[in-house]
């Protein structure tokens, strides 16, 4: 027997329709490239994604086409997320500070038909554009009068495009199934390859991730996403945000300390995501000036493991509930949260922290395992690590044009290692690339990092493996003072003593003045294990 539902398929422009009926009012409010700030309210925006779809039409777009963006979070570049994927184009949106020969590459890969961009991008995309070998039209994302006087490209102006249709239009509806957007990871080893999301993948995660127990998003909520429009979906907050009829707000390129706090209390944000990076700016920043939050209430922190050390300054200091999470590209991309089960809320609030530090557990629709070498399942003891393995229904089947399956059994491998505890709360040790093997034992680079970054003069730190005649790899700690701290070699390996085994110490430290960054914000390992490869540690 069949059930007797109505069969509606899960479409992407519904989640803006839903938003511009039932919030139209909700504002969303952007900070612009050309400085000003823009305010309007999801109806509004909904109009002009519809106007963006027939734009788009107009410029020769055929279902499954897909639009190339360079642009930060604003609120053009919402409504070509809408635009696109609601008319059955794919968004796919690019990292600009990926390499330009990557961008180059990656756009051709996706055979993008139309590049949309920010005025930040146009000395860029001109470029890049004679590489790039299926765009057809370049769209500046400005108003006419801030079009450039005269520019290699034949450019076309994004609100003339949009302002010259009426709007009147119905969002198709087709399979759930199609392609909606597509992001490519950032290619830390070989070529980037591009996850192509589903309108059903994008909502299933959408509805997942608003829950309370992970980012319990509301009406309520006025939402900043730090996390950029270009990496991955800025964690889908577009999508829940409207899901659940957020206020939005979107910071462009400022993303200072400075330009972050301002906007955080004229637009009374209560909720925002970003790496553990971007927070380093905003803390240094307003403990300059002494300053506090009114509203800022709470923090989704991921994409790479968040220093304990950082929730502390942000909870005790601050007054923000920092929600750790773990997630990937290949999981669109929220995997885990880290959030208390009610038999935890007597605990004492040191082990409350020690719970809440860990990845946390899964969102319901993904599963999680580890599992050894040969793919045998390894213990839930929160002791044994092994190679984390993930399914779900927001998680990647293979990649964009590669024929191979990643798959293992059925189960996405994440090439992170990890312990799970008998509570289900998961916790990442490494990447498995950036583990320490030191005489067999396994180091976790990411125990060392946690601990330097507790220590009140470093602003940075990563560990990586450096070689070593005896022992194949141990530890070297790389580290960034605070501005006018002094902090010596000596102090730093003396404050590892009785908080890790002895054999678990770096062997030794190097200060930089600056840390290399990936295009989406997490330490460059790779990179510095390069710039290190010579260096002699002191016990070798
Ligand atoms: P990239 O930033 O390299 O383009 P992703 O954002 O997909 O790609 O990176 C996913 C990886 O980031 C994970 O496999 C994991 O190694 C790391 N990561 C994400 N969140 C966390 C976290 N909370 N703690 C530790 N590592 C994390």
């Amino acid at each position: 027997m069949m059930g007797q539902m109505m069969q509606m398929p899960l479409m992407i422009s519904s989640l803006l329709v839903h938003a511009a009926r039932h919030h139209g009012d909700a504002e969303i409010v952007s900070k612009r490239v050309e400085g000003d700030i823009h305010r309007y309210t999801y109806r509004d925006a909904e109009l002009r994604a519809r106007k963006v779809a027939q734009a788009l039409g107009r410029l020769g777009c055929e279902p499954g086409d897909r639009v190339g963006t360079l642009a930060w979070n604003g609120y053009r570049h919402f409504e070509i997320y809408y635009g696109t994927s609601g008319s059955g184009l794919v968004c796919h949106t690019i990292n600009p500070r990926l390499f330009p020969e990557q961008i180059a590459w990656i756009i051709n890969d996706a055979e993008d038909r139309v590049l949309c961009f920010d005025l930040t991008f146009l000395p860029l995309v001109e470029k890049l554009a004679p590489h790039l070998r299926s765009v057809q039209h370049f769209v500046l994302m400005t108003d006419r009068a801030h079009m450039p006087a005269s520019s290699s490209l034949d450019l076309e102006c994004y609100d003339e495009l949009v302002e010259a249709e009426s709007g009147e239009y119905r969002w198709p509806e087709f399979d759930e199934n199609s392609a909606s957007s597509i992001c490519y990871t950032s290619g830390t080893t070989g070529n980037p390859k591009g996850a192509v999301y589903s309108h059903r993948s994008t909502i299933l995660h959408a509805y997942a991730s608003a829950l309370p127990d992970a980012m319990d998003c509301s009406a309520k909520d006025v939402i900043l996403p730090v996390v950029p429009m270009f990496h991955v979906n800025a964690w889908g907050l577009p999508y829940s945000g409207a899901l659940v009829g957020a206020k939005l707000v979107f910071p462009g390129p400022h993303l200072d300390g400075k330009s972050l706090y301002e906007l955080f209390e004229s637009e009374k944000v209560t909720f925002s995501a970003g790496v553990p990076t971007v927070w380093l700016g905003l803390i240094t920043y307003m403990k300059q000036n002494g300053l506090k939050f009114s509203t800022f209430r709470r923090t989704v922190i991921g994409g790479s493991a968040c220093p304990p050390a950082m929730m502390r300054t942000l909870e005790d200091e601050f007054n923000v509930e920092v929600i750790h999470a773990w997630g990937m590209t290949e999981l669109s991309p929220l995997g885990t949260l880290s959030k208390l089960k009610a038999k935890h809320r007597d605990l004492p609030v040191e082990q409350q922290r020690h719970i809440l530090e860990k990845q946390g557990k899964v969102i319901y629709g993904i599963d999680m395992k580890i599992v050894d070498d040969a793919g045998r399942e390894l213990p839930w003891d929160g002791k044994a690590s092994g190679n984390l393995v993930v399914r779900g229904p927001w998680v990647i089947e293979r990649y964009f044009k590669r024929d191979e399956s990643p798959l293992l059994d059925g189960w996405f491998p994440t090439g992170d290692v990890a312990t799970i505890d008998a509570d289900a709360y998961m916790q990442i040790t490494d990447r498995s690339k950036d583990v320490i093997k030191s005489g067999g034992e396994w180091i976790s680079s990411i125990d060392l990092e946690n601990i330097a970054m507790s220590h009140p003069a470093v602003h940075e730190a990563a560990a990586i493996a450096c070689k070593h005649p005896k022992w194949d790899e141990r530890p070297l700690l790389v580290v960034v003072r605070k501005p006018g701290q002094s902090l010596t070699r000596e102090e730093m390996l003396a404050y590892y003593e009785g908080k890790i085994a002895k054999w678990q110490i770096p062997d030794d430290v190097v200060f930089v003045d600056e840390i290399p960054h990936t295009a989406t914000g997490k330490i460059q390992k790779l990179k510095l294990r390069e710039e290190f490869a010579h260096h002699v540690l002191p016990t070798a």
